[in-house]
């Protein structure tokens, strides 16, 4: 199969020739450009296979098994949502604002770890904790935290924040939980791909922020930050809940699509 039939199959993409480009590169270990020569037939039935996914709506990123993020690659599977560029903001956020050295930091909601680890990939000395509810989740983040290096300065383990208590001492605590509206998640082409339980946020997509912000107040140390990725529409009812569990210094900040993304709070010293 050449790039243009395989185009051509990718009716559903909104970008056909960069899939096709990319399930080649991937499927051949080589660039498209640099390719020059005919396919091997493992080469030919594993890009057959690559547009026969990405033809009936499998995210790339699933497909090829990995996604960068914040310049690094994340090993990925259909446990942990696709890291997305607004989360980069959460990220680029704590790194920016951190003044502590060394910092002591628990990603909650983890996913594929991308959060927490690049986290330890751009803060001296950072030792990160870092959870997830779901087995498979827990599972890619290891190989996330082995593929950069990281696994002395991890520690990782499965914990559901709805239901138990939360490890205690952290300077920094970040989360990005499931924050759409149940019945939204439910009419999402994302959700269609992408794990419910790392979108379902609940009846008004705010049940993760309800619990985890008072469990986070009293796991932090004192002057310690609690950051949040949100919703578009969240920039009030969420610094609400910061506030009511005696959150100070509470700012709202926005993704370079001009929408309401981060919640940062301190935690009185
Ligand atoms: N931002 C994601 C989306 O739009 C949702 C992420 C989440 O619920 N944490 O699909």
């Amino acid at each position: 199969m050449v790039i243009s039939d395989a185009t051509r199959r990718l009716t559903n993409s909104e970008t056909p020739l960069l899939d096709a480009r990319v399930l080649l590169s991937y499927a051949t270990g080589e660039r498209p450009e640099a390719l020059r020569r005919p396919l091997t037939g493992e080469e030919e039935r594993r890009f057959e296979s690559y547009i026969a996914r990405r033809a009936v709506g499998e995210p790339v990123a699933y497909i090829v098994g990995e996604k960068e993020f914040m310049g690094y690659t994340f090993r990925l599977n259909n446990h942990c949502l696709i890291p997305r560029p607004d989360t980069e903001t959460v990220v680029e956020h704590i790194i920016e604002s951190n003044k502590i050295p060394s910092p002591a930091i628990l990603d909650l909601c983890c996913g594929s770890g991308c959060i927490g680890l690049s986290l330890a990939l751009f803060i001296n000395g950072a030792r990160v904790t870092l959870c997830d509810v779901d087995a498979g989740a827990i599972d890619m983040t290891r190989e996330n935290a082995a593929l950069h290096g990281l696994a002395d300065r991890t520690d990782i383990f499965r914990l559901d924040v709805l239901t138990e208590s939360l490890p205690e001492g952290f300077d920094i605590i970040v989360c990005n939980p499931p924050y759409i509206p149940s019945e939204l998640t439910d009419t999402l082409e994302v959700a269609k791909t992408e794990p419910r339980l790392a979108l379902d946020g609940g009846g008004d997509g705010l049940d993760f922020y309800r619990v985890i912000t008072p469990k986070a107040y009293a796991s932090l140390a004192p002057g310690g930050t609690l950051v949040y990725e949100i919703g578009w529409d969240q920039g009030e009812a969420v610094p609400a809940l910061l506030k009511a569990a005696g959150f100070v210094n509470i700012t709202v900040k926005k993704d370079y699509g001009g929408n309401d993304r981060v919640v940062r709070g301190e935690k009185p010293c």
